[in-house]
């Protein structure tokens, strides 16, 4: 028996028949072995360009030395943390976030996944206004943990888990009337992805978070932004709200900010959103959160971000990017319905769900990968990581277009 078949039957036996299913026809019928820079390779040592970028994970690609190194250094040290005493590694990532996060944010709580994050901002806002109702908005991932699933938007995912959180309500993304208009005197917070990623990579007016901070801070209530997709300098800046120029009273960062090597996730909030914790430093713990390990891979990242200048890589790239996108589109408007983004944050959307399945099909036969959005499947998502080179964006751009023209003759009436 191959390794493939022997992993695709402990799939089928002992993970999910389905997700047999859906891995082996989504043209990756293959198995993940090693991965270096904007590469995975597969059990028989073929190269795929890896465009999907885990979801947003990736930002320094795959294994970055300089992350592998530190997290090397701090196996030898101390990995874990005791609890017992100051956490220097913890101490100074918390420090270096702050800063990056810039404005009145000051305050760190380290976790391990971007919906544990989610969860601690929920209970965070509801301790710190002494309200209930969050407010969230329609087509959101926030994650699949009950709070989280309870703020997000997709009926799918929430079926038969009731009852959900109560004192949760969902607005049209985008729309800052509705959002005035459904504040109340119970309501804690509203809580935002800057740029909706699962929901189909859905960039807001200008406008919109200048009016959402200001509705929010004349109502009193916390603003939430949901980075954890968008954070991290995949959009051109180190927050996507960057953009706009405006402040969140809390942000959530998760998937990159282990640089792709270990799992970690943050809630970096003002001192007024802390008073909780001023109370009772143990109202919200974590046994694994601010691990040395994981803090250690987010200091490198930090500063790989920094010193490789991949945040203004991001934004030249994505500029890049999203104009052969838009050209492909003019060329196939039977096909493509729009392209949009922020920086290394893209999104195609076809015209039918169709589409979708094949053009990502066929790129994975070119050794290219690439996924639809989880709430959307319309849209191919393109998250590649930040160290991605020009020529390596032609060569999706040309795997892409031979993807569409394929489409267009095979499905297009
Ligand atoms: N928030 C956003 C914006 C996300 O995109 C995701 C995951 O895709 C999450 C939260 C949940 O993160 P995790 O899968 O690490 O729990």
């Amino acid at each position: 028996m191959s390794s493939l078949s022997l992993t695709e039957t402990r799939y089928k036996e002992h993970i999910s028949p389905s997700m047999t299913r859906l891995l082996k026809f989504s043209g990756f019928y293959a198995e993940e072995v090693s991965a270096n820079g904007v590469y995975i390779y597969d059990e028989k040592g073929n190269e795929y360009l890896d465009c999907s970028g885990g979801y947003g994970v990736f930002i320094l690609g795959h294994r970055h030395p300089e992350v592998v190194s530190a997290v090397k250094d701090q196996i030898d040290k101390m990995p874990m943390l005791s609890h017992v005493f100051f956490n220097p590694v913890q101490a100074e990532l918390a420090e270096k976030l702050a800063n990056k996060c810039g404005g009145d944010l000051q305050y760190c709580f380290f976790c391990n996944s971007g919906t544990e994050a989610v969860e601690g901002a929920i209970k965070i806002a509801r301790l710190a206004t002494g309200k209930t109702t969050i407010i969230s908005t329609k087509n959101a991932f926030h994650g699949k943990t009950m709070g989280s699933l309870s703020v997000s938007g997709r009926e799918m995912y929430k079926k038969g888990c009731d009852p959900l959180l109560p004192g949760t309500v969902q607005i049209p993304y985008n729309d800052a009337e509705a959002l005035e208009k459904t504040i109340d005197e119970h309501t804690a917070a509203f809580i935002c992805e800057p740029i909706q990623g699962e929901g189909g990579i859905n960039v807001p007016d200008e406008d919109f978070f200048i009016k959402v901070k200001k509705i929010c801070a004349d109502k009193g209530i916390l603003f939430v932004a949901d980075e954890i997709q968008s954070g991290m300098g995949r959009t051109g800046k180190f927050l996507a709200l960057d953009h706009c120029g405006i402040k969140p009273d809390m942000v959530l960062l998760a998937k990159g900010l282990g640089g792709g090597i270990a799992p970690i996730g943050a809630i970096v909030a003002t001192k007024q959103v802390w008073q909780p914790f001023f109370k009772n430093p143990t109202i919200h713990t974590s046994t694994f959160g601010g691990n040395q390990l994981a803090c250690r891979a987010g200091l490198a990242t930090l500063e790989v971000l920094e010193k490789e200048n991949l945040i203004e890589n991001a934004n030249e790239l994505g500029k890049y990017f999203i104009s052969g996108l838009k050209e492909i589109k003019s060329r196939h408007e039977k096909v493509i319905a729009d392209v949009r983004g922020i920086g290394l944050m893209i999104g195609v959307e076809t015209v039918e769900e169709k589409y979708g399945g094949y053009i990502i099909y066929e790129m994975a036969k070119s050794k290219i990968t690439a996924v639809y959005t989880l709430n959307n499947q319309k849209v191919i998502r393109f998250e590649p990581a930040l160290i991605i080179k020009k020529e390596q964006i032609d060569r999706v751009l040309k795997s892409f277009e031979e993807a569409v023209t394929k489409a267009e003759k095979a499905l297009s009436k």
